[in-house]
């Protein structure tokens, strides 16, 4: 085998000199082979996405060498570096990067035009690769009217644009329930081994290495470890998740979390019904919510007549219940994503995705909302994202007065919206306080 993609003594600073300066990559020597199925794992910050950013040539390493077929990417010109990346490496964004304008055929056949082709022809193939991710029903739509799950294919769809030969997927599972990421896992590996292409994954997660070959361990800027591993037979990327021994506390405050939030939220949608239909709700709703059981099944079970294992709920309402939980089911992965990167730069500016929280908290509010009481809670989403206040603070600034700087709403409107504000957050709290389970 040769090395596609090879880094010698590779040193990588962000702002370099300054009083924020960050050794990113510390003396990174690695050869990736041709047709290697490879992994870099390590926690959040070590610089994984930094590793990748620097062969495909985002950021540029101030020092070491990077070789891409042979060829040393120190000696292209950013004009010459954005052609080689669009024809050697297609790479798969954690934020799906996805151009908002532009409907999702065009957003596939973009990297198709970067490189020459014409607009039919690039439409035409990128029409294919819709197919083959099974998303060509959407080529017409724009990402705001995608779920999660549909946003990552057009990703993919997108990186395998001009054929490259090495596909880099960063945190490719981040976003998705269990379900889509089988999906995506089983994509990757038919990538490796049906077309043959390098495929090089960052992760976090351990349970997503089972298909991997080689897996680069990184640690504060290094690589601390390699490790060549026969793939397993085929399993359930579910199960195996779901079974995962590898990193029992981090499994435990998930299932935990699913649990609060199945619980807060059966208590607020199903209020007024008797204990044992909420009861009901909430293991239905803990499945659904880890990507147990489909949307669709989950529906059944809520229609379904009492006596029969199911909820009992009448047609329409089942029906609009499980679209409130789908809402609900995407809300949370967004919030997670956010959650995860102010975690890491608590500078961000996070204005979008609260505002996105924020309209979607008003949703079933019928009134209209001053612009003045609109910036009031903005900011009060703001600080219960990043922890500042607890859920019950929360409810206390939406019910103040907006003359004390609050937001101005009833006490039962209030109640309701951080109720709901509850039911995305990780670590759900009640308003009264941490759930006793
Ligand atoms: P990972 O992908 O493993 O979570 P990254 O490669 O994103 O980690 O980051 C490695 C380190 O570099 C972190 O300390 C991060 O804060 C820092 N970093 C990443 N991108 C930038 C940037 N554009 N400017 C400044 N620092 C950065
Ligand atoms: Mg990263």
């Amino acid at each position: 085998m040769s090395a596609i993609i090879k880094l010698v003594d590779v040193n990588l600073w962000y702002d370099k000199g300054k009083p924020t300066e960050v050794h990113a990559l510390k003396g990174i020597n690695l050869e990736i082979e041709k047709g290697d199925y490879v992994a870099f794992f390590g926690p959040s910050g070590c610089g994984k996405t930094t590793i990748l950013y620097a062969f495909s040539g985002i950021d540029r390493a101030q020092s070491g060498k990077i070789f891409v077929n042979g060829k040393d990417i120190a000696g292209l010109s950013s004009t010459e570096l954005a052609i080689f990346r669009q024809t050697n490496i297609g790479i798969i964004f954690q934020q799906f990067n996805i151009l908002p304008s532009l409907t999702v055929l065009q957003n596939v056949a973009l990297p198709m035009s970067f490189v020459g082709k014409g607009v039919k022809e690039s439409e035409e193939e990128a029409m294919k690769l819709l197919k083959r991710l099974d998303i060509d029903d959407y080529a017409h739509r724009y990402q705001f009217e995608l779920s999660g799950g549909q946003q990552q294919r057009v990703g993919i769809a997108r990186a395998l644009a001009n054929d490259p030969q090495v596909i880099v997927a960063d945190e490719p599972l981040g976003n998705l329930d269990s379900a889509n990421a089988n999906n995506v896992l089983e994509f990757l590996r038919e990538l490796n081994e049906k077309d043959g292409k390098t495929v090089i994954m960052v992760t976090h997660e351990s349970w997503s290495l089972q298909d991997v070959k080689t897996i680069h361990y990184m640690k504060d800027g290094m690589i601390t470890g390699t490790k060549v591993q026969t793939p397993k037979p085929k399993t359930d990327v579910i199960s195996a998740h779901l079974a995962n021994e590898i990193d029992p506390a981090k499994k435990e405050a998930e299932l935990l979390r699913d649990e609060l939030s199945a619980r807060v939220l059966s208590n607020f949608l199903l209020r007024g019904y008797s204990m044992d239909e909420v009861r009901r709700f909430e293991v239905h709703l803990k499945q659904r919510l880890r990507g147990q059981i489909r949307t669709k099944d989950f529906e059944e079970i809520l229609d379904k007549p009492f006596k029969d294992g199911g909820v009992g709920l009448w047609k329409g309402k089942a029906k609009r219940l499980a679209e409130y939980v789908e809402g609900i089911v995407e809300k949370r992965h967004d919030i997670h994503a956010v959650l995860q990167i102010i975690e890491k730069h608590p500078e961000l500016a996070i204005a979008d995705e609260v505002r996105q929280i924020r309209d979607w908290l008003l949703l079933d509010y019928k009134s209209k909302v001053s612009s003045e009481k609109a910036l009031a809670l903005d900011q009060a989403v703001s600080d219960r994202m990043r922890n500042y206040i607890s859920a019950k603070q929360f409810m206390e600034v939406l019910d103040m007065p907006e003359r004390r700087n609050g937001v101005g709403l009833s006490f039962r409107t209030a109640e309701r919206l951080s109720e709901k504000m509850e039911t995305i957050m990780s670590g759900a709290e009640t308003i009264a306080g941490p759930l006793a389970l």
